[in-house]
């Protein structure tokens, strides 16, 4: 077992979806994240047999751990009936690519609402559906703390407790954590004393042991931004000492642990973080 999280990265599927294992090799990064399928569409192509052998085949070989995240459009939160509809049966394709694919963990933000209760009740009404469709699935559905923007909903804590709490905190349900997302919805991690705190927080209102996995990225705007920009690590208002705590906290060993910044930029990354480590 790991000491500490595994310090990953999302990688590219240009090519087929096999192929995020050997770039991730090549980046030296110890878990991946990937698309299962355009993200920023709705339709997908059916994985094809070839596809889902050669994703095992790789995911065998290399022994990187994966995570999928689901696509942008997905808003479980919607009030409009068409919305709601095509992100209930895009989720569950979601769910359904990662059972196919032996990938374990899906990570999917909670979506918007102008109105936070009603919101959160209605993701938690539609991650219910979503189960009752496929519920022998084995696949552990995330959901990504958010960095506030807009209405949408999930930069609280108290809204992921939520939604946990409303389908009774079940086993199939998790959290990933965001580290841009935790910075730019006000929890300064900037200091050990800061992480400590937030994770004390986070601690008494939601539960570490719901924590799965998380997102390492720092944050190009400053405290509080509520602005979803990711930056390369240690370039950004965080800066690199912030991810010192967190990649030596042995409380994550062995979660997976994924940069989302540019595509190329992930050998520099990695490597910045992996300095951290003691
Ligand atoms: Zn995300
Ligand atoms: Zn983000």
């Amino acid at each position: 077992m790991a000491k500490g999280i595994l310090i990953g990265a999302h990688e590219s599927v240009a090519g087929g979806l096999f192929k995020a294992f050997a770039r991730a090799e090549e980046h030296g990064a110890a878990s991946i994240q990937i698309f299962t399928k355009n993200a920023r569409g709705w339709k997908s192509k059916p994985l094809t047999e070839e596809d889902v052998e050669a994703f095992r085949a790789e995911a065998a070989r290399a022994r990187i751990p994966s995570l999928s995240h689901a696509s942008y459009l997905i808003n479980l939160g919607s009030e409009d009936a068409g919305i709601r509809a095509k992100s209930l049966d895009a989720l569950e394709d979601e769910l359904l690519r990662c059972d196919a694919l032996g990938v374990p963990l899906l990570v999917v933000h909670p979506g918007t609402h102008g109105v936070r209760d009603r919101g959160l009740a209605l993701v938690a009404e539609a991650l219910g559906e979503v189960r009752r469709r496929q519920p022998r699935s084995p696949t552990r559905i995330l959901l990504e703390n958010t960095a506030g923007q807009g209405s949408s909903l999930g930069c609280r804590f108290e809204d992921l407790a939520a939604i946990l709490d409303a389908l009774g905190r079940p086993g199939w349900l998790g959290v990933c954590l965001d580290t841009c997302h935790l910075f730019a919805s006000g929890f300064d991690l900037r200091t050990p004393r800061g992480y400590e705190e937030t994770l004390d927080r986070f601690a008494t209102l939601v539960g570490l042991e719901q924590v799965r996995a998380f997102h390492l990225n720092d944050c190009k705007g400053p405290l509080g931004c509520r602005v979803d920009r990711h930056e390369d690590i240690g370039k950004g208002q965080l800066g690199a000492k912030a991810f010192e705590p967190l990649v030596n906290d042995g409380r994550f060993a062995g979660l997976p642990a994924v940069l989302e910044t540019e595509e190329g930029s992930q050998i520099e990354n990695l490597a910045a973080l992996r300095a951290l480590v003691h």
